[in-house]
């Protein structure tokens, strides 16, 4: 396999462990630390920051075999920390503003500002990030589309 194509396969299945981790992980056991991002912010730093520290490690260890001489890992763990970086950007710049800096307003990142809100008023579906697909029937599915449509102001 290329090394292209581990780099998007890893990128894209990251979608889907991120969407287990806080589906299954975050608003589960790990809800002690979560519970503290869908709570009105305390301070600079939350609990639920832990996690993208321990997510980390992942990669790290991915790239850390591939030095060791695993060449694939070397790709996959690119993918793996370019979907970090991407969620990163996405989550705490773009949606919860967390760095105060000048972005553009574009489409595809406003329809996940909207349905990370949704997550966020609801505590449920969309548990995605970069592809928040609501999953179901004719509702959710006309959720979705309503997300997508909507226009949202600039508060999570
Ligand atoms: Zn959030
Ligand atoms: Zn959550």
């Amino acid at each position: 396999m290329t090394p292209l194509l581990l780099l998007l396969g890893a990128f894209t299945a990251m979608e889907g462990v991120s969407y287990a981790a806080h589906r299954w992980v975050m608003h589960g056991p790990g809800m002690g630390w979560h519970r503290s991002h869908h709570a009105p912010p305390a301070a600079r730093f939350e609990p639920n920051d832990r996690f993208p520290l321990c997510f980390s490690v992942v990669g790290f260890l991915l790239l850390l075999f591939a030095s060791l001489g695993v060449e694939p890992l070397r790709w996959i763990g690119a993918g793996v920390t370019a979907y970090g970086a991407a969620y990163l950007f996405v989550h705490e710049v773009y949606i919860h503003r967390r760095l105060r800096v000048p972005l553009p307003r574009l489409r595809y990142l406003e329809w996940l500002r909207a349905a990370h809100r949704h997550h966020h008023a609801g505590g449920g579906e969309p548990y995605g990030m970069l592809l928040p697909l609501v999953r179901g029937g004719a509702g959710d599915r006309e959720q979705s589309r309503d997300l997508l449509d909507r226009r949202v102001g600039t508060s999570p």
